[in-house]
């Protein structure tokens, strides 16, 4: 049976954040494990996604894109949810998960009433990517675990095991789709993963 639309969710409020611009609140205590709401918006390829933001400015780290997959991109700009307002928190309370190719947010603990939802955007970095890249995405989290970034740390060329490493660190319960051994790297690797607005 399709799993229903989860366009709004009666567990969250948005307001503004002292993190950036809007966030997500907890409107009452969320038990860990809850499918707090669906990210929503138009679902287009990678090449539309970088056709529409081609003149973006790059020192603007707002983004609003959500890969689903290799093929499918997720434009919470057109379309989209409250689940777009929820900041990046490198040590967050929620984590994405991807389920018959759609994105849920779902608390990985208990969240008290009041309190902001954040999970790790992860974003993937691309080889054209600014010198300046992490500064335009400096994270403000606040968390001790902070890494000073919204975007996933540059992979050790040594190792080759960062698929099996993201599916450890997302929870055994999360379904995100990691990438087969031997699977070209690039976008593919960073599903349910947000993406930079820059192709
Ligand atoms: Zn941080």
């Amino acid at each position: 049976m399709a799993i229903p639309v989860m366009k709004t969710s009666a567990w969250i409020r948005v307001r503004n954040s002292k993190i950036h611009g809007k966030g997500v609140f907890a409107a009452k205590r969320i038990p860990k494990g809850t499918r707090v709401i669906e990210y929503l918006g138009e679902r287009i390829s990678h090449a539309e996604a970088d056709a529409r933001y081609d003149d973006h400015d790059p020192n603007d780290n707002h983004t609003f894109l959500f890969i689903v997959d290799k093929k499918t991109v997720i434009d919470a700009g057109v379309g989209g949810n409250a689940a777009r307002f929820i900041n990046h928190c490198c040590d967050g309370n929620c984590e994405s998960v991807i389920e018959a190719r759609r994105v849920f947010i779902e608390t990985t603990r208990a969240v008290e009433e009041g309190e902001e939802l954040g999970y790790d955007y992860e974003i993937g970095r691309e080889p054209d990517d600014p010198p300046n890249v992490d500064e335009i995405f400096a994270c403000r989290c606040g968390s001790p675990k902070c890494r000073g970034t919204m975007l996933w740390p540059p992979e050790d060329p040594r190792k080759k095991k960062s698929a099996k490493k993201t599916a450890k660190q997302s929870g055994k319960k999360s379904p995100r789709t990691t990438p087969k051994s031997g699977a070209k790297r690039g976008r593919a690797d960073a599903a349910g993963r947000k993406r930079s607005r820059k192709s």
